[in-house]
């Protein structure tokens, strides 16, 4: 996958994120990473490359892949119960975790890596490229670096960058006592660390992990090299965002309940606000109004479908900006920046997410010849073609 050499032709409408769209463009990737992009009348002759792969983009507009910085991709089992029930008015708390943890448990390996495999399938349909993946479904030691090792397994297997991320503070098992269940989620941090997690991430809302808490487990991550991300302000405001900011976390993510203070502190300490609108959509919340708030405080924003059972069910990226522009008030220009390069820097990662020169040759071929024809067009297939690394998918 890293070797590749591709030109992509016929592109309408080029979107780079590192400069002004191109009209009539092209893309070369050399190497599986970007070597030029510009005006397809510019192009320079290439006669050390004879046999360049070339993939025809038909006039549709192309865009950077889209990197989803926050799912939980890894799970059995269906919510089916809570969703119809929530249809029906009931509020959400965080408890149904529990019943994913325990179809995900019940589940073999290659019964998970297989469900996993099917819906990056669908997310690389839709245009995704990168993909940040959670634990938490295990919630002891053993199964949660079990699933560290599916998506290791899982992300050498297939064209989605993987990344994985150590999530055993998602809720308190039940029957658990919670310090002690607190002292172990500490413990097994290094562990994840040498299972080669990335990051670490805490459930920090009202009834689940307090601030104080979060923060053990964060410095823990710290202290053994991971990079630090939190579910902050989903449930309710508890300060979590603030902490994000204090302890420099790569991203806090939801932000439903998110002050204007603390949005503040964030932009301050560089930390990406991460919205969730599949999360508002499927809870039924209405919650939209946070991100004209952290917009209005200076924090970069970013998307992603966290992905899960229970809350958001959805693969889709394009869905995802569909959303934040209808019903978050994004412009398209912020949602696609926001599912692109904003994503990528909440996974710090300064090769992804633009096609700049020198970056990953990760683009999409929308089924559009303009990126807000992709917002207004609902229901239809967004994408047409998805390239990693200058391989067509
Ligand atoms: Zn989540």
């Amino acid at each position: 996958m890293s070797g590749a050499n591709l030109l992509v032709r016929g592109i309408g409408r080029l979107l780079t994120m590192a400069g002004e769209p191109v009209p009539d463009a092209a893309v070369l990737v050399r190497d599986g990473r970007v070597a030029w992009t510009g005006s397809a009348a510019d192009l320079p002759d290439l006669p050390d490359l004879p046999d360049l792969p070339e993939l025809d983009a038909g006039g549709a507009c192309v865009v950077p892949g889209f990197v989803d910085p926050h799912t939980h991709l890894v799970f059995a089992g269906s919510r089916r119960e809570e969703f119809v029930a929530r249809l029906a008015g009931l509020p959400y708390d965080g408890g149904g975790i529990r019943t994913t943890v325990g179809a995900t448990t019940a589940a073999s390996d290659d019964e998970l890596v297989a469900l996993a495999r099917a819906r990056l399938a669908v997310a690389l349909a839709h245009g995704t490229t990168s993909m940040e993946v959670k634990s938490g479904y295990g919630l002891t030691p053993d199964a949660e670096l079990r699933l560290l090792r599916l998506v290791h397994r899982l992300a050498a297997e297939q064209p989605v960058r993987l990344e994985s991320t150590y999530l055993g503070a998602h809720v308190v098992p039940a029957g658990r006592n919670r310090a002690e269940y607190l002292d172990e989620v500490v413990a097994t941090v290094p562990l994840a660390a040498a299972a080669g997690a990335r990051w670490v991430d805490v459930f920090c809302d009202r009834g689940v992990f307090t601030v104080d808490e979060a923060r053990r487990v964060l410095q823990a991550g710290a202290a053994n090299g991971l990079g630090l991300r939190l579910h902050a302000e989903e449930i309710a405001w508890t300060g979590a965002a603030g902490l994000a900011a204090e302890t420099g976390c790569a991203s806090a993510d939801h932000l439903e309940h998110v002050s204007a203070d603390d949005a503040r502190a964030m932009a301050a300490a560089g930390v990406v606000g991460v919205l969730l609108p599949t999360v508002t959509l499927s809870l039924r919340s209405g919650a939209w109004g946070h991100a004209a708030v952290l917009r209005e405080a200076g924090v970069e924003l970013a998307l992603a479908t966290d992905c899960n059972p229970g809350t958001s069910w959805c693969e889709s990226m394009p869905y995802v900006i569909q959303l934040a522009c209808l019903q978050m008030g994004l412009s398209v220009a912020e949602a696609f920046r926001a599912a692109t390069l904003g994503a990528a820097h909440a996974l710090r990662h300064a090769d992804r997410g633009h096609l700049g020169v020198g970056a990953c040759g990760d683009l999409v071929v929308l089924d559009a010849e303009h990126e807000a024809d992709l917002v207004a067009h609902l229901g239809g297939r967004p994408v047409r073609r998805t390239v990693v690394g200058g391989v067509p998918t």
